[in-house]
């Protein structure tokens, strides 16, 4: 029997291993079972080139749970390693300092395992003692016994052993006896070694008898070692794609379609990614996708790891350039997973071209669905953006679909503005916008609809990058002006009639908590309404943003304004002005003209205060005379106003238009229009 210590320089590892790894003891067992299924492969590949001769029988792992003896065991039947082998690969750790080391980076210690050979250790983070018992494949090898109680001493003696392979045995630490649990042993099985290419059993299969489980004979294999992503797309049918998909995530409806990602150079990646239907809230449905080193399960913490857009699909990833043990942190910085990344995106904007060049219909009818993959892929990667140019889709109120290029050429002859910008006109709700898109399409204007989740965020991202378009919601203004072709025409009324009329209509619109209404008038065509409610699109898109960002300062806490644009030539229009001017002059002209020359009172000693400071001067007293006047003929006016019920019907139809008027407003409009009958 040999002692020695184990080569590290510090005096004690495995206390800081067991310290500072704590979060992610289970990984243990990947380790273990990993370096069985590394040993299982070994031989195989040297039989493969004759440099084994001998028999190599059934190559199963095995993972063995005593309870009674309190340990845990991992068997394979692979290269085994003689006295030689363990001196080399298990005595001496691969690394000097490492407890300086482990300090120094303790926040990312899960990174130090895999990359310092560290893996077989980690199994002292769960036990009190370990041992190895081994039997190398090589011709006359005896067998081993290393035993080693968590200090760095530890012993080796020759051993009887007729099976090749290896054993590690693990006496479980009394604060780790989850782990001697058959049922938490299945669990990690299951998360870890689910797709391993060497068959892993644990226990026994169980059936139902006398009223409980019970064991059978047969072992319970707890993987599929040729999961699909590792077959031949070719040999693969859509319903096996499906199977996969519904045991990879179960309780999911069907994925829309797939991509399996199969390649060697420039570097080896398989993988199938799922585009799932996307129900309503898009954070809900993130990190599905679970990353693999050659079928061992790495993390399905993918985010920085995998394009943002993608977090959004779900499936597999595996590669073997995908490092094992490492944290998050170190994946992101990783710079050949970055490569891999900017690949998958590249792949898979290739799928999506090859969808819609090859059947642009069964694509349209996707198109639904899985735009919002893809604005989310265009919003957040911007070569994404460039591939995706050519396959992004419009659709309009009608349900047509055009890509960028086509929908400019359609409607950039009628809907180019006096400045030269292409106007796209959009609706984000079919229903409640109708009559506005109806007097768009009546203008022979084509509207789109974008009511996706991401529309808003798409819709600034386009403008950025498309030359000279802009983009207006068709409620934002009146009809004649959406698209601006001439300089307005002026309303044609006098100076008088505008300050009846503004406060007259002012007055009739029903008050709601932090909203604010402008009156504007304009001579449109006779038959148009009698006034339209419409927001302007700047200050619309900015409440939108502020509602999608809580606490979003500035925008967030502006009332909501809106414009009341009165048509003066509509008919009824032109007879409340009529009326309301005959009625009105002699009380509101002289209140105007006296208000008129106190203002200019004003602005006199104004002048001339800010030319000589002595001046004597009392304009608030000449301001308050203002406001008492202007009060009483606001009055005289709203007074008037509120006696003719014409006035109000106007305002809430056109409130009524934009879905502005509910509750008491609504039902005082339908008792008015029932008077008005
Ligand atoms: P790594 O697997 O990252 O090389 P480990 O500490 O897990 O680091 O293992 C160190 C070495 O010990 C392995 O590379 C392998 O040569 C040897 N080894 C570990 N487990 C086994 C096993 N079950 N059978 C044969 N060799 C093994």
């Amino acid at each position: 029997m040999t002692t020695g210590k184990i080569g590290v320089t510090t005096e004690n590892i495995f206390p800081v291993i067991k310290k500072f790894l704590y979060s992610d003891h289970e990984i243990f067992l990947r380790e273990l079972v990993s370096n069985a299924v590394d040993a299982t492969q070994k031989l195989k590949t040297l039989a493969s080139f004759g440099e084994f001769k001998g028999e190599l029988g059934k190559m199963d792992v095995r993972v063995t749970v005593d309870k009674e003896a309190g340990t845990l065991t991992v068997s394979d039947r692979g290269i085994g390693m003689d006295a030689d082998d363990i001196d080399k690969y298990i005595n001496q750790i691969a690394f000097s300092g490492a407890e300086e080391f482990l300090q120094k980076y303790k926040d990312t210690a899960n990174s130090i395992i895999g990359h310092f050979g560290l893996g077989f250790y980690s199994a002292f983070m769960v036990s009190k003692k370990v041992e190895i018992k081994s039997l190398s494949y090589k011709e006359g090898a005896k067998g081993v016994m290393w035993s080693c109680d968590g200090s760095p001493e530890y012993t080796m003696e020759p051993i009887e052993r007729s099976e090749r392979g290896t054993d590690i045995i693990l006496y479980i630490d009394d604060d780790s006896k989850e782990f001697l649990e058959q049922s938490r042993i299945d669990t990690l099985l299951k998360k870890y070694c689910r797709f391993l290419p060497v068959p892993v059993i644990s226990g026994k299969k169980q059936e139902w008898k006398d009223g409980k489980m019970v064991d059978t004979s047969e072992d319970n294999v707890v993987n599929a070692t040729e999961p699909l992503w590792t077959r031949k797309p070719a040999d693969l049918s859509d319903a096996d794609y499906l199977k996969f998909y519904h045991e990879l995530m179960p309780g999911n409806d069907d994925p829309m379609f797939w991509i399996h990602l199969n390649v060697d150079y420039p570097f080896s990646l398989t993988g199938i990614l799922y585009f799932p239907k996307i129900h309503a809230n898009i954070d809900l449905q993130k990190n599905r996708i679970q990353l693999y080193s050659n079928q061992v399960y790495v993390t399905d913490q993918v985010e920085g790891v995998v394009p943002e857009f993608m977090t959004l699909m779900q499936g597999v990833i595996d590669s073997p350039d995908i490092p094992l043990n490492v944290s998050r942190s170190y994946l992101q910085a990783d710079r050949q997973v970055k490569r891999i990344s900017g690949y998958i995106s590249k792949k898979v904007s290739e799928k999506l071209d090859k969808m819609f060049n090859d059947n642009r219909s069964e694509f349209e009818k996707k198109w639904d669905d899985i735009k919002i993959f893809i604005e989310y892929g265009m919003l957040t990667d911007e070569k994404f953006f460039e591939s995706a140019r050519k396959f992004f889709l419009l659709k309009d109120v009608d349900g047509k679909y055009f890509t960028l290029e086509e929908y400019n050429t359609l409607v950039s002859a009628s809907q180019t503005d006096k400045d030269g910008q292409v106007i796209y006109l959009y609706a984000t709700d079919k229903e409640s916008q109708f009559s506005y898109i109806s007097a768009a399409r009546e203008k022979g204007y084509n509207v789109l609809l974008m009511d996706g989740q991401l529309d808003s965020h798409i819709i600034g991202l386009l403008e950025s990058k498309l030359d000279k378009v802009r983009f207006v919601r068709v409620d934002s203004d009146i009809p004649e002006r959406l698209i601006a072709k001439d300089e307005n025409k002026e309303s044609d009324l006098t100076p008088l009639q505008t300050e009846i009329l503004t406060t007259l209509f002012k007055s009739q619109i029903p008050e709601k908590e932090n909203t604010m209404f402008l009156v504007s008038f304009e001579s449109l065509p006779e038959s148009e309404m009698p006034a339209t409610v419409t927001r302007e699109e700047f200050m619309r898109r900015m409440k939108d943003m502020a509602a999608l960002q809580p606490g979003a300062g500035f925008y967030g806490q502006l009332p909501d304004s809106f414009n009341l644009v009165v048509n003066t030539a509509q008919k009824s229009v032109k007879q409340i002005t009529e009326e309301a001017t005959e009625s009105l002059k002699g009380s509101v002209e002289p209140l105007k003209s006296e208000i008129e020359s106190l203002n200019k009172q004003i602005e006199d000693q104004r002048k001339q205060t800010a030319d000589n400071k002595d001046a004597s001067t009392d304009i608030s007293e000449l301001e308050k005379k203002v406001t008492e006047l202007r009060t009483r003929m606001e009055k005289e006016i709203s007074d008037y106003a509120s006696t003719k019920p014409i006035v109000r019907q106007i305002i809430d139809l056109a409130l009524l238009r934009s879905n502005l008027l509910s509750g008491a407003s609504l039902s005082e409009f339908i008792k008015r229009s029932v008077e008005l009958l």
